[in-house]
């Protein structure tokens, strides 16, 4: 039997994170490295991802960066070419890259709907598409973890775009899942509630201009809809991505684990 430090031990697999740089994709591209991965920064932020690579290289571990847009297709072949050429291969994709500005349904132009498919929902499918190919070419397995949103499963409003591309993450984990299976390629999402980041900092900016309410009052609000009285925190979120890329989760595949404190209960 394995020991539970033997389940958690990612050494000599490799990981690409997208949107490592800063937020979740951060919290992410740490414990991976902690648990013995190597891993693979790729943000359109190199500054950010060079920062959270030169951070995880100083306590022993082992990440590189590059500039990828996870909205394009040449830049996801890149990136995967870009994992296997530092680290021999690619065993863990995380497809974490994601925006979510909010918008009016009846105010959203085709240009922000365009934006938003193209980075949460083509994003995936993209990077999903090279790192499988890559996966079957080299007849080890693998794992690719999506972060998908409750925003997926529920709306809230001002986000038809965003719950759409969160909602068409959730379908095509599952079909990936399902056709990925046979070259035992495991696919899972998260459903993560609201978790404090940058990015959250930034959309409250804009949530004052749609909804009049300051970030605090908007934060407070959302904390009271959660059961758990708070938001997350995004090391809450990576913990359950290492559980899905580590060997705990080895006969779990087509899942969404919804991290939101409760939030879909009321
Ligand atoms: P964030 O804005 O704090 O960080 C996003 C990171 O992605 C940044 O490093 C940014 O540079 C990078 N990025 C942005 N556009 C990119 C692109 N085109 N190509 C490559 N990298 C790009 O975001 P976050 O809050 O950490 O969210 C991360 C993911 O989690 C997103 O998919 C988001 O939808 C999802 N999510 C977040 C929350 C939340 O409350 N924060 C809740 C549910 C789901």
């Amino acid at each position: 039997m394995l020991t539970i430090s033997d389940l958690f031990d990612l050494s000599g697999k490799a990981a690409l994170v997208t949107g490592g740089g800063i937020g979740i994709g951060q919290a992410i591209c740490r414990r991976l490295a902690e648990a013995g991965a190597s891993v693979m920064i790729a943000d359109i932020n190199i500054d950010a991802a060079n920062e959270t690579a030169e951070l995880i290289n100083q306590n022993e571990c082992i990440s590189r960066s590059c500039k990828a847009d996870a909205s394009l297709a040449a830049h996801a072949i890149q990136a995967v070419d870009d994992t296997i050429e530092a680290f021999g291969s690619i065993d863990i994709l995380i497809n974490n890259a994601g925006i979510y500005p909010a918008s009016p349904f009846t105010e959203t132009s085709k240009e922000l709907w365009d934006k938003v498919i193209g980075l949460n929902l083509s994003g995936p499918f993209l990077f999903s598409q090279a790192a499988a190919q890559a996966m079957i070419k080299a007849g080890k397995g693998g794992k690719i973890i999506n972060m998908a949103s409750v925003d997926g499963i529920r709306p809230t409003g001002y986000m038809a775009h965003y719950n759409s591309s969160k909602g068409g993450v959730i379908m095509l984990t599952k079909a990936l899942a399902l056709e990925l299976a046979p070259h035992n390629i495991l696919v899972n999402a998260l459903a993560p509630g609201g978790i404090l980041t940058p990015g959250t900092v930034v959309t409250g900016e804009e949530m004052t201009k749609i909804t009049g309410k300051t970030l605090e009052v908007f934060a407070g609000e959302m904390g009271n809809r959660m059961p758990l009285g708070r938001m997350g925190e995004p090391d809450e979120v990576a913990r359950v991505v290492l559980f899905l890329a580590s060997k705990l989760a080895d006969y779990i595949t087509g899942e969404v684990i919804v991290v939101d404190g409760g939030y879909l209960l009321k």
